[in-house]
């Protein structure tokens, strides 16, 4: 089911009309569906149900602390990338011994944050950060638990910006190198081997590079296993979602829209998956972040001017870049639908934000209704790298943040205030 759909004129997400969120909350806001994230948890979670597996969310794809308590309550843990997510996991009421700590910046401040707090792993990037790792572990009196990140080099067919698993690229050990690492690894006496990590990039729609990157892996995998008694393999996250016009069709869920067509979905993902991993005899943890919060938000805007120039139409909105990022930086396409159903014939729009910079815009070119000032919009599929990469640029305070279960809609984050944005900040003392 489709948890943002058109009730008569009226887009609802859930039991609530988006239209009184906007009305009551101010713009531009976020809205998240609760439902969808635990469908989409689930969906993948089912899909997984046969083999023993761990999904851990990667929590920088949304970190809000009621989206996070949501994936806690079904059973997830976290996948983090500095010790100030970690902090965000014991807020959340998450669990760190559910949690592995990915990237490849490390600082032994944040290696010892994560060895007291009981890490389940630490997935590590280079050898220098393994012995790093095994220094502060001797100087704690504990034993580290590790995985290496396999770079497979393999393309996952994405956007350049999203691609991981390629030498190219500044992720994961080089595939070659990987069993001379563990060796050396092993050697090191504050240092457990519990796994083996890879993760070959973002927004995969089909199966072919999950596949491949696994087969690829696998008797490396085997082989370490054997070697180290080996605990865990993860598979890593990367799956797509469905960006393209689901609702504008009518579909009832973002799966059987025209746009999903051919897409990868969690049971095509492990139908592939499963015969590989099944006989490896591992726990496999998973660390999607996209596929669980992507479809799971929209960002609503108010509609500011609508200004004609030559053969443009240009809708001036109250959300800019610094709100969603994506299409400037990542050319990424979100469906735009108002929250009163319009008529009339489409017209050749561009939706921008108000930053002063070009690349400000939401899309190009694009027929949506006609819009006047005061009418509002929602970005759909906004729950993924739309708010966490949020800034304050041009002196915009950070969106508002509601999520929506049912009939209840409740703020989980207050819009920020103004002088929130210079608290820190100091006229210097000789200039006084
Ligand atoms: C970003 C990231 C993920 C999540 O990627 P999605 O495309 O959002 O699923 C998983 N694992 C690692 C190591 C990552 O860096």
């Amino acid at each position: 089911m489709h948890d943002f759909r058109y009730v008569g004129n009226q887009l609802f997400c859930e039991g609530v009309s988006v239209d009184s969120l906007a009305r009551k909350f101010g713009t531009p806001l976020y809205v998240y569906s609760q439902h969808t994230l635990e469908d989409h948890f689930k969906k993948l979670d089912t899909a997984l149900a046969s083999l023993d597996h761990h999904i851990c969310f990667a929590m920088k794809a949304n970190s809000n602390l009621s989206v996070m308590r949501v994936l806690a309550n079904c059973g997830s843990g976290f996948d983090v990338v500095s010790a100030g997510e970690l902090q965000r996991v014991i807020a959340a009421g998450g669990d760190p011994k559910k949690c592995v700590f990915a990237g490849v910046a490390k600082s032994e401040a944040e290696i010892e944050f994560a060895l007291r707090k009981g890490i389940y792993s630490f997935n590590c990037e280079s050898e220098p950060e393994i012995v790093r790792i095994n220094k502060v572990a001797a100087r704690l009196k504990k034993i580290a638990p590790i995985a290496v990140r396999v770079n497979p080099n393999v393309a996952a067919k994405t956007h350049a910006k999203i691609t991981t698993g390629t030498y190219e690229n500044k992720f994961g050990i080089a595939f070659e190198e990987v069993e001379a690492i563990y060796a050396r690894a092993n050697k090191l006496k504050n240092i457990q081997l519990r796994g083996v990590q890879m993760h070959i990039g973002s927004q995969i729609t089909e199966t072919t590079p999950f596949e491949l990157s696994v087969k690829k892996v696998l008797p490396l995998v085997q082989q370490l296993k054997a070697k180290y008694a080996l605990e865990f393999f993860s598979i890593g996250g990367g799956l797509g979602i469905v960006y393209e016009p689901a609702l504008a069709s009518g579909a009832t869920s973002w799966w059987n829209s025209p746009a999903a067509k051919g897409i990868m979905t969690p049971a095509t993902y492990a139908a592939k998956l499963l015969p590989l991993l099944q006989p490896l005899g591992l726990k496999i943890l998973m660390e999607p972040g996209r596929f669980i919060v992507g479809n799971a938000g929209a960002l609503v805007t108010k509609v500011e001017y609508v200004k004609r120039t030559g053969k443009k139409n240009f809708v001036i909105v109250d959300a800019a870049m610094n709100d969603l990022i994506r299409p400037a930086f990542y050319d990424a396409y979100h469906e735009i639908v108002p929250l009163k159903k319009k008529g009339g014939a489409p017209i050749s729009s561009d939706v921008v934000g108000g930053v002063c910079e070009s690349g400000d815009y939401f899309c190009k070119d694009r027929p949506l209704a006609k819009l006047g000032e005061g009418d509002t919009l929602a970005l759909l599929s906004a729950g993924a790298y739309g708010f966490v990469m949020a800034s304050t640029y041009n002196t915009r305070p950070l969106a508002a943040e509601v999520l929506v279960s049912g009939k209840n809609a409740g703020v989980v984050r207050e819009r920020q205030k103004v002088v929130e944005i210079w608290k820190g900040e100091k006229v210097a003392a000789w200039l006084k």
